[in-house]
Order: structure tokens, then C-alpha cells, then sequence
């Protein structure tokens, strides 16, 4: 489980996140939905300790990984994330990708890890793909790979960011599909998104974020078949 109380974070003058409270249960799916720089993906940089924040606290499993002291890299092992943009390593095989985590940080032996691998790549529908390099496969076939790289490392917890933003339409579906079995699985997910039906069909529990606050939190029904704000209207009315 994940619980976000009342973080802030400024660049200079500029509060972009002012007290955002959210809760995710264990085997939740919450889906981020929000304009552009209403503060999705630093909130998720938060979480993963890729930014400090200037106040508020986060724990995962009621245990607080902001202030110091906390082992940063014992906090990211416990975290999955998959960005936008793969960042797989160009110049290794995907099983490579794959295995490198296991082997660099958990120390697992080669044998081990490329079983554990093959089995991820299997996950995501790419298992015949171990031998190729990131560059002879697809934009959402990489994606894929970024999500298996991070389930390798059997993570308590995935975020991802727009994960699909970067993808030809075609493409979009193949990862959905991936993260949609994750989610039936029992992963528990904070998915930053602009795919609205994927949010509605695969979150537990929507949160519309504006200008660095929750503006309302809910149901998928409850978001986007009753929005009570106006802003929440106004975005629904720009993305439906
Ligand atoms: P998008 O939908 O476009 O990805 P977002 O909701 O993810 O937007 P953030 O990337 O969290 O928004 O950015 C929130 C605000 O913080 C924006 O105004 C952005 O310009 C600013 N910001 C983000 N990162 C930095 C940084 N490292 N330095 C300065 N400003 C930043
Ligand atoms: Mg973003």
C-alpha cells in the first residue's frame, strides 16, 4: 500500500504539488488524470524518490521512505516504474535489459536471472524476442520490455507515466492489454494516463489532479459520469 500525506514540492517559486493526500490500497489500481503540468509526474517522482519533496510524507506499507536516513535504493527495489520514454540500453539484447537489475542489484546468478527474464518477457508476449535489440523491435514492443524489466524485479508496487504517450495508435493496445492483466493479477498500480478508457475500464479509483492539487478523487463512474467540479468538466469535455 501506498499513503501520500499532504506533499509539497516547489522549482523555485513555483509550488507545483500544494498538499496532495492520495492512498492506494494493496492490489489497487488508481489511475492520475489531469491537464498537462498539473504535477502527475512529479507527484510519481515523489513516490519513487526521484524528487524530494518540501513537505508532507510518504509510506509505503506504513513504512515512511521520505526524510533521511532512508536507504533510497532499498525504496526503489521495492518500486516499479516505466516512463514515457523506455530508456531500455540500446546496445543489449532484451534479455540483457532484462536480467541486468537481477543480476547488478539483487545479485542473482545468470541462470537465474535469464529464467526469471524469460519468464517476464513471457508475461508481456515477447518471449521470442530475447535475442533482439531494443532498435529491431516496435515502440510499444519496447514498452513491454520496460514492463517486464521492471516486474523482473518483482516489485510490491508499479507506477507508470504515460506509458503509451509516446506510441503510434496501433500500438497503444498491445501495453494496455499488458497492464490490464497486471491489474486483474492483483499488482498494486498508480498509473498516470491520458488513455481515459483504460482508466475507466481498469481503475479501482480515478483522481483528476489540477494545478499541483486533488481536485476530486472517486469511482471511474463517479469521475467521469458525474464530475462535480468545473474544472474536472472542462478537462473531460478536452479529452473525451
Ligand atoms: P504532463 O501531463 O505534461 O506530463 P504533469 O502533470 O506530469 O504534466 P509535471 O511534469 O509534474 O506535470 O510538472 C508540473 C510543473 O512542474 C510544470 O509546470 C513543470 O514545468 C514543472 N516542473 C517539473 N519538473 C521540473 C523541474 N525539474 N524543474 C523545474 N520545473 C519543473
Ligand atoms: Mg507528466
Amino acid at each position: 500500500s501506498v499513503r501520500v500525506e499532504g506533499v509539497r514540492k516547489c522549482f523555485g517559486p513555483v509550488e507545483v504539488l500544494k498538499g496532495i493526500d492520495l492512498r492506494v490500497a494493496p492490489g489497487e489500481v488508481v489511475c492520475i488524470i489531469g491537464p498537462s503540468g498539473s504535477g502527475k509526474s512529479t507527484l510519481l517522482r515523489v513516490i519513487n524518490r526521484l524528487e524530494e519533496p518540501d513537505g508532507g510524507r510518504v509510506f509505503i506499507d506504513d513504512e515512511e521512505i521520505t526524510g533521511k536516513g532512508v536507504d533510497i535504493n532499498a525504496v526503489r527495489s521495492r518500486l516499479g516504474m516505466v516512463f514515457q520514454n523506455f530508456n531500455l540500453f540500446p546496445h543489449m539484447t532484451v534479455l540483457a535489459n532484462v536480467t541486468i537489475a537481477l543480476r547488478q542489484v539483487k545479485g542473482i546468478s545468470k541462470a537465474e536471472a535469464e529464467r526469471i527474464a524469460r519468464d517476464r518477457l513471457e508475461d508481456v508476449g515477447l518471449a521470442e524476442k530475447a535475442n533482439s535489440r531494443p532498435a529491431q523491435l516496435s515502440g510499444g514492443q519496447q514498452q513491454r520490455v520496460a514492463i517486464a524489466r521492471a516486474l523482473a524485479m518483482q516489485p510490491e508496487l508499479m507506477l507508470f507515466d504515460e506509458v503509451t504517450s509516446a506510441l503510434d495508435p496501433e500500438l497503444v493496445k498491445g501495453v494496455l492489454d499488458v497492464m490490464t492483466n497486471l491489474a486483474k493479477g492483483g499488482m498494486t498500480m498508480v498509473v498516470v494516463t491520458h488513455e481515459m478508457g483504460f482508466a475507466r475500464r481498469v481503475a479501482d479509483r480515478v483522481v483528476f489532479m489540477d494545478q499541483g492539487k486533488v481536485v476530486e478523487a472517486g469511482s471511474p463512474e463517479q469521475l467521469f459520469d458525474d464530475p462535480q467540479s468545473d474544472r474536472l468538466k472542462k478537462f473531460l469535455a478536452e479529452v473525451l
